[in-house]
């Protein structure tokens, strides 16, 4: 079957994305098995591995909004947040449908779904209204946690403690050596996502939660030309979001991610199409494949200005993950209750700030997620 241009374009930028996430993955492991085991690893460390490190993003752009100063253990985090959420607010929540490996993922498992069982299950209504509140729970948690309860000094003190320095490989760890709950919640989510496409990003993900609030002010969206449209409603068929695309104008929902899944659909020349706010144009405003290119265009440039200017690679030496890493286990490297220990540094160490320690409100239990 020939696959449409649009949707090759965002094809293209998914499994390019995946591909560089598989060899982030590769390195990582790579570099942190051996420091983990006390020896030299023969390769550095990925920057982009931080991309994993959610939470410890926010932290970073909360301080960077404060202090205007740039995280220096965790860079590449930052960089990441804003590029994913910058390409979201110019093309709506257009992160999920074309860079996030997760929503890959989704994606393919709910085809597999569609494939085998000839159709993708939907809560009824009643059920799915409250559940798509979930997702803004958690990123409600995370918002009053990071901007209301902690305050400035103590964002900065957790960004440079001794557990925000390992908690890259300990997200590593959670991933490499599942608990079985965590194997069993995972493939939990794996089966569910094949009978209930997106069952994680509908109902669960407070990422996709604060990109659907950001793409709602988004200048670049899906827009239906009422004019040209016969009603056949191909569109909303096949619209992932379950949104009623055929009666809408222009796709302002949170649930959009501006995948143009409905435009590929419609036989109607140029009736939906990605076009600014009041433009309502028989011809195609932007081509499909160019709406891609925007977005994705977007992320790189971020990525690249951080490069660019020195705020990409770590400040935490190699010397110094040699010296943390095996002893990743001790209460050093934990917080109880959202309190991270405090480190004593011998008097006169070179590094006063590392003598700092963290108070945190975020839950243990939430390691995974820096
Ligand atoms: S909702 Fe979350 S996991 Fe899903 S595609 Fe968006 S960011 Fe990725
Ligand atoms: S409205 Fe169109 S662009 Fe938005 S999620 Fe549905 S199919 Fe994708
Ligand atoms: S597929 Fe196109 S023509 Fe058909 S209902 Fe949707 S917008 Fe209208």
């Amino acid at each position: 079957m020939k696959v449409p241009k649009t949707l090759h374009a965002r094809r293209t930028a998914q499994w390019a994305m995946a591909g560089v996430v598989v060899m982030i993955g590769v390195q990582f492991t790579m570099w942190v098995r051996p420091l983990l085991a006390g020896r030299w690893p023969g390769v550095s460390r990925p920057a982009g591995a931080e991309g994993f490190l959610p939470i410890d993003a926010m932290l970073a752009f909360r301080h960077w909004l404060g202090t205007g100063a740039i995280d220096a253990v965790h860079p590449a985090a930052l960089a990441i947040f804003v590029g994913i959420c910058l390409m979201s607010v110019i093309v709506a929540r257009s992160f999920c449908s074309h860079l996030c490996p997760v929503g890959l993922i989704s994606e393919l498992l709910g085809r597999l779904g569609l494939r085998s069982l000839g159709r993708n299950l939907t809560p009824p209504k009643w059920l799915d209204v409250p559940l798509r509140g979930l997702r803004f729970l958690l990123l409600g948690f995370f918002i009053w946690a990071i901007w209301f309860v902690m305050d400035q000094r103590g964002v900065e003190a957790f960004l440079i403690s001794p557990y925000a320095k390992v908690v890259d490989a300990k997200m590593w760890l959670f991933f490499a050596r599942p608990s079985r709950l965590t194997v069993a919640v995972l493939g939990v989510l794996a089966v569910g996502s094949v009978f209930v496409r997106d069952l994680w990003c509908r109902y669960l993900c407070p990422y996709g939660a604060l990109l659907g609030i950001l793409g709602r002010a988004a200048p670049l969206k899906v827009a239906r030309s009422a004019d040209l449209c016969t009603g056949c409603r191909a569109c909303t068929r096949a619209c992932p979001a379950r949104l009623p695309v055929h009666e809408m104008g222009r796709m302002t929902s949170i649930e959009c991610t501006s995948c143009q899944d409905c435009v590929v659909a419609c036989p109607v020349e140029s009736c939906l199409a990605v076009r600014p706010p009041l433009v309502i144009s028989r011809r195609r405003w932007l081509r499909p494949a160019a709406a891609v290119a925007v977005a994705v265009t977007l992320y790189v440039m971020v990525i690249g200005g951080f490069r660019l200017t020195g705020h990409w690679h770590t400040a935490v030496s190699e010397a110094e993950y040699h010296r943390r890493l095996p002893e990743i286990s001790s209460p050093l490297y934990t917080h109880v209750r959202g309190v991270t220990m405090t480190e004593r540094v011998p008097e006169g160490a070179a590094n006063a700030r590392s003598r700092r320690f963290a108070e945190s409100p975020l839950p243990s239990g939430t390691d995974h997620l820096q």
